[in-house]
């Protein structure tokens, strides 16, 4: 299956903005974004001035970064977030917040995106009691996302668990229960519940073109 190869902290530093692709190391001094802010490469540290169709890339790479999502995927979601109602831009990452490995890592059951795209892959979840192992599978309100009950004492969810105790708060678009491992979707996502560091019309702009 195609998926991102390169470094996640490269895409951070090109980007010039923290994604947290890479779990608990993001969040402490060890971040490369913390150490070094300016983008890889011999010419990063050079200030440059982006036309307009640079700027409305650049947010679009950061959102596929962001969400672990390749070119053709995103497409699609912005077709269908041109189709709903509503603004499109706004549409486009309530469809990403609702894939099914974003609400895992949203719900704290794994560390990154990645960890949760992986694990749901494997077979580790269940989505109203059946085996879900798509990490696109769209989540929808009333969706009860659940550790399979073979996986729950396995030592990685033990980990996990660790890792995120007083860690990431849960959104209140969704409702936790870590001691079960296991959470629902309660709302649909607002803007201002969605942390993605994007100007989302700009992409909507360059897709418009
Ligand atoms: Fe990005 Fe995390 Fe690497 Fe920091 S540690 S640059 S947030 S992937």
């Amino acid at each position: 299956m195609a998926r991102y190869i390169e470094d996640s902290c490269r895409v951070c530093r090109r980007e010039g903005e923290k994604l947290f692709l890479k779990g608990s190391r993001c969040y402490t001094d060890k971040c490369a974004i913390t150490r070094r802010a300016y983008a890889p490469g011999q010419h990063g540290q050079k200030r440059k001035k982006q036309s307009e169709y640079g700027m409305q890339l650049r947010e679009k790479q950061k959102a596929k970064a962001f969400y672990g999502v390749l070119e053709s995927q995103f497409r699609k979601y912005f077709e269908e977030a041109s189709r709903r109602k509503g603004v499109t831009g706004t549409n486009l990452l309530q469809i990403l917040e609702s894939r099914l490995d974003n609400v895992v890592y949203r719900l704290g059951l794994a560390t990154s995106r990645g960890q949760a795209r992986q694990l749901v892959r494997h077979g580790h979840f269940t989505v109203n009691g059946h085996k879900v192992d798509i990490p696109s599978y769209l989540t929808k309100v009333g969706d009860e996302i659940k550790v399979k009950e073979a996986s729950e004492n396995s030592e990685i969810f033990k980990q996990i668990i660790e890792a995120n105790e007083n860690g990431r708060p849960v959104p209140a678009w969704l409702e936790a229960d870590l001691g079960n491992k296991s959470g629902k979707v309660v709302a649909v996502p607002t803007r201002e519940e969605i942390d993605l560091p994007v100007q989302e019309q700009l992409i909507v702009e360059l897709y418009s073109k």
